[in-house]
């Protein structure tokens, strides 16, 4: 039932509120934001014990200085905490959780194909982030808004405890972790 819902929402609702989204542009990325958020409610509805995970990162995380090639291989980074990517990694190896870059949606969907996870943490903007839990679904996906001090598109950030809370939910540890603290 749970699926249907978001099937209903993310194939039905959603081309239809972007089509509404193009005649009141200012209306677009809120109509995206309660796509994301309803999307991530429905999931959360949920249990989970995602065997393989996969967190999507956009490429303007990595901050606009730094040279280092992390596209292909995110291993690259060589960890000076610059920017968000180096406790991100830090974060996937503890959790042994797939960590990409994706330039793109054609990278994105090229990525979930080659590593088939049983679910998904989207860090984006509104609208990657929307299209891209429309493209994947019926993948559970929780979708994580970057923040954007400097403006789109550069030294964007993430919120870490918002993907470690979507690694513990994924995981099946909810309540578990929280009794520890
Ligand atoms: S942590 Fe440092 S090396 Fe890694 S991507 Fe960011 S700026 Fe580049």
């Amino acid at each position: 039932m749970r699926n249907f819902l978001r099937g209903l929402v993310l194939k039905v609702l959603y081309p239809l509120m972007m089509l509404v989204g193009a005649f009141f542009r200012g209306r677009r990325e809120s109509l995206q934001v309660f796509v994301i958020r309803l999307n991530n409610r429905l999931v959360m509805a949920g249990k989970y014990r995602a065997g393989s995970m996969l967190i999507l990162l956009p490429h303007c995380i990595q901050v606009s200085e730094c040279d280092v090639r992390i596209t292909h291989n995110i291993a690259n980074c060589k960890r000076c905490g610059r920017c968000g990517i180096s406790d991100l990694i830090a974060i996937s190896e503890r959790e042994g959780v797939k960590l990409f870059v994706a330039t793109g949606g054609t990278i994105a969907r090229r990525i979930v194909k080659d590593s088939r996870p049983d679910a998904i943490i989207a860090v984006a903007c509104e609208r990657d982030l929307s299209g891209g839990i429309v493209d994947t679904f019926p993948l559970p996906v929780i979708g994580i808004l970057n923040e954007r001090p400097f403006g789109p598109c550069l030294d964007t950030k993430v919120d870490m405890k918002k993907v470690e809370e979507a690694i513990t939910f994924f995981a099946g540890r909810q309540g578990q972790d929280e009794r520890k603290e």
